[in-house]
């Protein structure tokens, strides 16, 4: 039996995580990596010049659901949105 949770996107080791009460998510398991492709990409207004948004998805497993995925809404640091944005651009962003 092995615990390990492995990132389908970047391959990193999920993070041991335990969600607010009022979410009632107990323990759940989160890719904390911000050079995930997952976490990068998931910011689509980033491709729009007037984003304000600095909401972004990270990959994370509910383990209570039978380690069923599910997007974690994460706040996007202005450093990392940066990074979100070359990405984006790299993936060919329409705008
Ligand atoms: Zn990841």
């Amino acid at each position: 039996m092995s615990d390990k949770r492995i990132c389908p996107h970047c391959n990193t080791e999920l993070e041991s995580w335990m969600g607010p009460p009022e979410t009632m998510w107990g323990e759940i398991f989160v890719c904390n990596n911000d050079d995930c492709s997952f976490f990068l990409s998931s910011n689509e207004s980033l491709c729009d010049q007037g984003a304000k948004e600095s909401m972004a998805v990270r990959y994370a497993v509910d383990p209570m659901n039978g380690d069923k995925p599910f997007n974690l809404l994460s706040w996007m640091p202005p450093a990392v949105r940066e990074k979100a944005r070359k990405f984006m651009e790299s993936q060919g962003c329409k705008s």
